[in-house]
């Protein structure tokens, strides 16, 4: 980097002091203090003074999320500087401490106005820090748990103007460019070390196979569904992300008895399904960082049904605290005391004879099946049944590498603008959530093409209610709404609409979670019986106002599709509308008249679907509002912990 441009770019230079990272949970914060150094392109801190710097870490601004102030809430800061700003990059959180109120000021809003056009913005944050395995703001105890607060990048920007930029410091200090190593990371931080929840088979060269259980380091964060790690050998390679874990003591997530995305209804559900006696789940409990262990019995005394109890894993006051079911039984782990009642029932409806849940279920989805690999080679597929047949072609089940169940759809010649789809399938692999069907990969050097995704065992929702019409609980619907409005926040959030959600575009697996699937493939169905909004296929009857007048599509259409999810949900699968035609649809919404209240929606719920269907856009709840109101509607739904 030349002394001119380093001039030209600098925006901002001033010693602050920041906080070690905490990578790993045990390891004592510390505060040192590091010239940072803003430019248009990074955000660099150095050791030592202007004259003799020497870099220890930098951030592209293209990779920041969020920058904010802190709010302290009364937590006592350990260095000279009061005023803390967060920049959160990646699935990192920086925490620097600036020396005054107006340096603080002065630095937030100059980089919110530098990353003001970055796609990956995020839509809630934390206000205050991360602190001894939990956020103070809200007590969440899971480091990537989703903020609390709604993020304004424009909130200050817009009330005060932007302060100058400094002037030509760089001509002044000759020779700086000489001291700066090329060292990208702190050396000041202990290494992050994990542990493999599975195994996973690298693909290609650049990939690092893991044994479950075993210990990595994570040597770069490049992606968040892929990190370069390393292993006890010291050989080198991309992993997916979501197969490693932190390490750290405590952790639940090894255990095949702990399933940490069931709620108390899924839990009941998996359980009722299994029908084993003494099935237990160990699994998060709705007050964020405690558990439940959620057990069956067929032969409970007194009862002549099976049933099903809650148990909170209770924690006494003493320091290190201890952990009990009933109060007699005291343990300094929770798997501690999940062995002991694996063999004493010590008070419990029945002993934990029969983990339910996890012990058979295979990986989660990679996003693709290696880093920067889209293109899937089709000599590597198996084809097996076929499971149904879509708009764009025949769906059959099938296997990768003969191991990898998967989903492969052959696209129908002239059905789909492929070109486009292709360019853009890129960009999707990227999408990966719990709650979103992953794309694999394409077959795009043949005809026909081949699109590869998740294999979801129990197919479409549509089907699966009509199927099971009738043996629907109210927590498993409202579940159900909230898996998708989980997977519409992950797409609302990356700024990606999906244009025909509705129940028939969702699918579910066999641990009954629901999964949103073809998220913007509509915009390549070549097929104007489907995109032309007077054509037959065009889903009149899960689009807002805005999209059949005018096609203005937007994450708040897909807003109102999800409030006729809703309805499809609560009504176990019944077609909107029955009784219309496409184009008395159209009459009847633009006068006022939505979908009647289906008999299993309590009001509230019922009043949420409303709100979908505001005829004003932007009154219509966010995906993440709707997340919130679904989950306090499950949790009012729940029955008080035994
Ligand atoms: P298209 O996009 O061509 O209209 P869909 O994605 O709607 O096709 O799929 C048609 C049907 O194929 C679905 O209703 C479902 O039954 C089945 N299907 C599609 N994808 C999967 C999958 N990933 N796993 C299991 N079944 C699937």
């Amino acid at each position: 980097m030349g002394g001119a441009r380093m001039s030209e770019d600098l925006l901002l230079e001033e010693t602050l002091i920041k906080r070690s990272q905490q990578k790993k949970r045990t390891s004592p914060l510390n505060y040192k203090e590091r010239l940072f150094v803003l430019t248009k392109s990074r955000l660099t801190y150095y050791d030592g003074k202007a004259e003799k710097k020497s870099r220890r870490g930098w951030i592209e601004l293209s990779r920041i999320r969020c920058v904010e102030i802190v709010k302290n809430g009364g937590v006592v800061i350990p260095c000279q500087n009061k005023y803390p700003f967060q920049v959160v990059y990646d699935t990192n959180t920086l925490y620097v401490f600036a020396p005054s109120h107006d340096s603080r000021s002065l630095w937030v809003q100059t980089l919110k106005e530098e990353i003001k056009d970055n796609q990956v913005v995020m839509t809630k944050f934390h206000p205050q820090l991360w602190q001894e395995g939990a956020w103070l703001c809200c007590r969440q105890a899971e480091k990537q748990a989703l903020g609390c607060e709604g993020y304004n990048l424009f909130g200050d920007i817009s009330r005060k103007p932007l302060p100058p930029i400094p002037g030509e410091h760089g001509n002044e200090r000759p020779g700086q460019e000489d001291d700066i190593q090329e060292e990208d990371d702190d050396d000041d931080e202990e290494e992050e070390r994990v542990v493999a929840l599975y195994d996973f088979t690298g693909t290609e060269p650049h990939d690092l196979s893991l044994v479950k259980g075993g210990e990595y380091v994570i040597v770069d964060k490049c992606d968040v569904n892929w990190y370069k790690a390393r292993n006890s050998y010291g050989e080198e390679g991309y992993i997916p992300s979501n197969y490693v874990t932190e390490k750290k003591s405590g952790a639940l997530q090894e255990f095949v008895w702990y399933s940490k995305q069931v709620n108390r209804n899924k839990a009941e559900e998996l359980l009722r399904k299994e029908d084993k006696e003494g099935g237990f789940i160990v699994r998060d409990s709705s007050a964020a960082g405690t558990y439940t262990v959620s057990l069956y019995s067929k032969s409970a005394a007194g009862e002549t049904s099976p049933v099903i109890k809650h148990y909170h894993i209770k924690l006494t006051q003493s320091s290190p605290p201890q952990y009990y079911l009933a109060e007699k039984h005291l343990f300094d782990s929770i798997s501690d005391l999940i062995e002991y009642h694996k063999h004493n029932a010590a008070g419990l409806v029945s002993r934990l004879r029969y983990p339910v849940g996890k012990q058979d279920k295979s990986a989660p989805s990679t996003a693709g099946f290696s880093y920067e690999k889209w293109e899937i080679n089709p000599s590597e597929l198996t084809f097996m049944r076929e499971l149904a047949s879509g708009q764009f072609g025949v769906v059959r089940l099938g296997k990768w590498k003969a191991q990898h169940k998967v989903a492969i759809k052959a696209i129908r010649e002239g059905a789909m603008s492929e070109e486009d789809f292709i360019e853009e399938a890129k960009v999707m692999m990227k999408l990966s959530h719990p709650k979103l069907v992953q794309l694999y990969g394409v077959c795009s050097q043949q005809k026909p093409i081949y699109i590869v995704t998740e294999f979801m065992e129990l197919g479409s929702l549509l089907n699966y209610l009509r199927q099971w019409r009738g043996s629907f609980s109210l927590g498993s619907l409202l579940s159900m709404c909230l898996d998708v409005s989980d997977g519409m926040e992950h797409l609302e959030s990356h700024g990606c609409i999906h244009r025909d959600l509705a129940a028939r575009n969702c699918l579910v697996n066999d641990s009954l979670v629901v999964k949103v699937s073809d998220f913007g493939m509509a915009r390549y169905v070549l097929d104007n019986q489907y995109t032309s909004s007077s054509g037959s296929k065009f889903p009149v009857k899960w689009s807002a106002p805005e999209v059949f007048n005018y096609c203005r599509y937007s994450s708040k259409s897909d807003v109102w599709s999800y409030g006729v999810l809703m309805w499809e949900v609560f009504t176990e699968g019944r077609m909107p509308f029955e009784q219309n035609q496409n184009h008395e649809v159209v009459t009847l919404v633009l006068n006022g008249h939505r979908l009647y209240r289906p008999k299993q929606a309590p009001p509230f719920i019922y009043d949420v679907m409303h709100q979908c269907w505001l005829e004003k856009p932007d009154k219509r709840p966010s995906f993440s509002q709707l997340c919130r109101l679904i989950t306090e509607a499950l949790e009012g739904d729940a029955p008080p912990l035994v």
